[in-house]
């Protein structure tokens, strides 16, 4: 019915330079662009585009209002969004060299000093027919979780970056559990045996994507759509907020794994975070 995610917001700085800076050095970019990012916002955005009624929960500093109107535009609700006058809105500076080669630094900000009672307020509205998204980019997943699960909604961890100690606390809570190759088996290692959870989606880049039901056994794959990879940035969120979408719309795995991998494809082929992220006509009209 509604999807609410709260999630990190991102102001992704990209600066284009000859190379990396060395300890002490000094160097002028040759290019600079600034666009929306954080795992957060990029799933809301990817469910939207999708065409699902997304309400994100999150946290910015003041001023960067065009972020705000750039979730709008893309369909997001922003209503609930909490500002703080403080802190600086979450950032990511990120260094690309001319061989595409890359260093960030990323400050989370305002993404972790979300305020409880406030989340707690705005999801005491969350009904069992919702859906909540969460990743590991923000602070107060166990209290959302906690609160949408007594409702009666499913939750959705998409559990990036790896983080094993947030995996532990949130994992009890979550319903599906989302993540990368390179974090599942960091996961298996860390946490053998059996999951507390109802589904395992993990993403394997362009060698697709599968789906576990842990109740039942079953075992849904999805091969990647052969594209010419140009940024592979947020595919992955791409992938998760599509999927959320489809399971919002009570459509079956399969039809949720076709979709999110046909709209992380077209991403794929597109340079940018959260603004690349195609929306529903688009991957309908990629899949012919
Ligand atoms: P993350 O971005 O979180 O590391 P993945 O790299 O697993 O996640 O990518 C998520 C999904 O995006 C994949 O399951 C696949 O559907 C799609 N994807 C990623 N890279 C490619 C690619 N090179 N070609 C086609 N699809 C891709």
């Amino acid at each position: 019915m509604a999807i609410w995610n709260l999630g990190s917001i991102n102001i992704d700085h990209v600066y284009r330079l000859d190379h990396l800076p060395r300890p002490g050095e000094t160097i002028a970019a040759r290019h600079h662009s600034v666009g929306l990012g954080g795992k957060g916002a990029n799933q809301s955005v990817a469910a939207a585009r999708a065409g699902a009624e997304v309400r994100h929960i999150g946290a910015m500093g003041p001023g960067d209002d065009w972020v705000i109107e750039r979730l709008r535009d893309a369909g997001v609700g922003t209503a609930d969004l909490q500002r703080r006058p403080d802190l600086a809105t979450g950032h990511a500076i990120i260094l690309v060299d001319g061989a595409g080669e890359n260093s960030i630094v990323i400050h989370a900000g305002a993404n972790r000093a979300i305020d409880e009672a406030d989340l707690s307020r705005t999801l005491g509205r969350i009904t069992g027919r919702d859906l909540l998204l969460i990743q590991n980019e923000t602070n107060c997943q166990v209290e959302a979780a906690r609160i949408a699960r007594a409702a009666g909604a499913r939750v959705l961890y998409s559990a990036a970056p790896f983080e094993i100690a947030a995996l532990r606390q949130v994992l009890p809570h979550a319903s599906i559990l989302a993540m990368n190759e390179g974090e599942a088996e960091q996961l298996f290692r860390e946490i053998p045996g059996e999951l507390p959870v109802e589904g395992l989606l993990v993403t394997r880049g362009s060698k697709g994507a599968e789906y576990r039901d842990l109740r039942t056994g079953q075992i849904d794959r999805q091969p990647a759509f052969p594209v010419q990879a140009v940024d592979t940035t947020g595919a992955g969120d791409t992938f998760a907020g599509y999927f959320a979408a489809a399971l919002d719309r009570r459509e079956t795995v399969p039809e949720a794994l076709h979709m999110a991998s046909a709209a992380a494809a077209l991403k794929v082929t597109r340079k940018g975070a959260g603004d690349a992220i195609p929306d529903r006509a688009e991957v309908l009209d990629f899949l012919g």
